[in-house]
């Protein structure tokens, strides 16, 4: 066991703290962890100033106890850095900001050897060690900017606060709760849709879903995390319609706003009868001031809110084909609302940051239209449509953008594809930026082994820069750790320093999670992730002609010898090493009917694959509540669903 540490006066972590909760928190963390790692009682003392004769851990701004040793000159709040200076015990863990601090605490435990390899408290890897026998140093500044992840996929309230907690633990900076009441993530999960096994939460609503996103916001604020807010509905609630999820709006309309719906095929209503989905006509300026209005009232209700971000419907080839509205592409009439907005904004003396998005009918830059006040702007750019089989560092020569024909749209699966519009609105803007990207929503379901969807979004990652993005937001499933969180850790890493190894992270992650025969576990998942590559189920264009009954076959061995290094492992005294080879088993078992079943699809055997499917469905189900933390099955049954219909097989057999 480890040998108990004296009391004495030197295990003391001072906290120069201004009365801020997030400064408050890094020291209560750093007092807590410190206890457990190296066995020992440490006191936390809250101090006005900084007094070099007194030894212990010093936790605080930077500036409390340096003049400007910092880089930065001009320091934006949203910018990370860290500085550690720490010998044998006594010394500085700092940030630049509150956020910063804490980031740093989880910094220099990180250094002793601590890892977070999943949410949760069977994600944290804590070793036994004395922490006063280390010398650390430390100073860095975050690669980018902006590091965060959006809500998406179905959740429980204890899903999104475990995931934010971790994310500080990991270096992300940012969170984004999209919706006013994210209401349609949390019915997912609290009515189990997708899981019949399961009844329906009976009390849950839109009330129940406020309290959770109170919940979520509580949890960003004490981390000092930037706080960013809602995205579409702007569309809709200006005429007293919700706009919580897709679905469709059953009440009546008011005959007076359908005026402001655009007109598609010479018909204005609601765009397949989803609110969300539809556009209004721009070119009216009523129909601008009433969407000002409503953006302007909640900013001014939400002044926690840092970002907020204002985009137009989430359909495509939707857009107003009225008389004046076709003399205007729909990126110069957004722009015109986006300006009016601004101008809406700064007299009521708001500072809210407004974010804009680059999506759909908006890839096209506007014509005559510009940002007149880019500061307040952040220039969102979504590639929806692209495959995450490639990634920005395969982008050759960029070209150009199509000319824009109205409700005709067919965007791009290739990658240079969706850069070109980039490209060309850099020409328009050339004010702050990041990617809103997609690899957690559909495309890590058919990665196995997560190997390939995380090296793709660390290639992402690095050519941030080259795209001349400012840093990451991630639209993803928020329980995307199935069977493993390498793509996660990556992504936090990489977005903090992108000079890192992928090798390196990769070999330290299976270490950290699985223990002794982590480079077994990381070898076994690459070759799963290799062999699905090869496989394909995306089944684009790029599919090249392979042997896939020697595939299937391969993953059939791969999985059945692997299952003896599960089975060695399956005692483990450590809770973290324990659950990581409780979810690989889980996931082994899982992926051993399932690639069955995908071999008798690939063989068009389509009933007998349906079947299989249908009983793949059922173990999910009943395993659901031993692997929720990890594994999102409402999106995971609702890929494979579309893998295995009958309507998809048909093209495939054409094609
Ligand atoms: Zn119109």
């Amino acid at each position: 066991m480890f040998r108990e540490l004296n009391l004495q006066q030197d295990n003391c972590v001072y906290v120069v703290e201004h009365d801020n909760q997030t400064i408050h928190f890094a020291a209560e963390e750093l007092v807590r962890y410190l206890g457990v790692v190296s066995n020992c009682i440490i006191t936390l003392k809250i101090v006005e100033k900084y007094d070099n004769r007194e030894n212990g851990l010093w936790v605080g701004l930077s500036n409390d106890f340096l003049a400007t040793t910092f880089t930065s000159s001009e320091q934006n709040p949203y910018d990370d850095e860290i500085m550690i200076d720490v010998s044998h015990g006594n010394g500085w863990v700092t940030g630049v900001n509150p956020r910063s601090v804490l980031l740093s605490v989880y910094r220099f435990l990180f250094e002793l050897g601590c890892r977070w390899v999943r949410p949760g408290v069977d994600g944290e890897y804590l070793p036994h060690t004395d922490f006063r026998s280390f010398t650390i140093n430390v100073q860095e500044r975050a690669s980018y900017r902006y590091r965060g992840i959006c809500i998406e996929g179905a959740v429980g309230v204890e899903h999104i606060t475990e995931m934010i907690d971790w994310m500080a633990k990991v270096g992300f900076n940012s969170y984004f709760i999209q919706f006013r009441e994210a209401y349609h993530f949390f019915e997912r999960w609290y009515s189990h849709l997708n899981n019949p096994h399961k009844s329906p939460t009976e009390d849950f609503d839109v009330e129940s879903a406020r309290t959770y996103v109170a919940a979520a916001k509580h949890e960003i604020q004490k981390r000092g995390m930037i706080y960013q807010a809602v995205g579409h509905g702007w569309t809709c609630a200006p005429f007293g319609i919700q706009g919580l999820s897709w679905e469709k709006w059953e009440e009546e309309i008011d005959p007076e706003i359908i005026p402001f719906f655009a007109q598609v095929n010479g018909k204005r209503e609601l765009w397949e009868g989803i609110p969300i989905n539809t556009e209004l006509c721009y070119s009216k300026p009523e129909a601008r001031s009433k969407m000002v209005k409503e953006i302007e009232l909640y900013a001014s209700l939400h002044p926690e809110v840092d970002l907020l971000h204002v985009w137009l419907s989430d359909g495509s080839n939707n857009q107003c084909e009225c008389e004046r509205c076709i003399l205007e592409t729909p990126s110069d009439l957004y722009i015109k609302l986006m300006n009016e907005l601004d101008m809406a904004l700064t007299n009521r003396g708001l500072g809210t940051r407004i974010v804009f998005l680059i999506y759909h009918e908006l890839m096209w830059p506007p014509e005559n239209e510009r940002i007149v006040n880019p500061d307040r702007f952040v220039l969102q750019f979504a590639p929806i449509t692209r495959t995450y089989r490639q990634s920005f560092a395969s982008i050759g020569s960029v070209p150009d953008v199509p000319t824009f024909v109205r409700n005709k749209l067919d965007l791009p699966q290739a990658v240079e594809g969706n850069v070109s519009y980039l490209k060309a609105w850099g020409n328009h803007f050339q004010g702050d930026s990041f990617d809103f990207d997609y690899h957690f929503m559909w495309a890590h379901q058919k990665d196995p082994g997560y190997l390939q969807i995380a090296k793709v979004l660390y290639e992402d990652i690095l050519h941030l820069e080259q795209l001349d993005l400012n840093g990451f937001v991630s639209c993803q499933v928020q329980r995307s750790f199935f069977p493993n969180g390498l793509p996660m850790s990556v992504m936090a890493r990489t977005l903090w320093n992108k000079e890192l190894s992928f090798s390196h992270m990769a070999e330290d992650y299976f270490i950290s999670a699985y223990g002794r025969d982590g480079m077994a576990c990381l070898e076994y998942a690459m070759k799963l992730s290799e062999l699905y590559y090869e496989l394909n189920l995306d089944q684009t264009s790029d599919r090249q002609e392979i042997d896939s009954k020697l595939l299937f076959s391969n993953v059939n061995s791969l999985i059945h010898q692997f299952e003896t290094v599960i089975e060695k492992n399956s005692k483990q005294d450590n809770l973290c090493h324990a659950s990581s080879w409780k979810y690989i088993k889980l996931h082994a078992g899982i992926w051993q009917e399932l690639n069955h079943g995908l071999e008798l699809l690939d063989g068009e055997d389509v009933v007998q694959a349906q079947r299989v499917w249908e009983d793949v469905k059922n173990s999910v189900w009943h395993i659901e509540d031993s692997c929720h933390q990890v594994f999102d099955v409402h999106n995971f049954v609702g890929v494979f669903d579309q893998v295995f219909s009958a309507k998809r097989f048909e093209g495939r057999m054409e094609g």
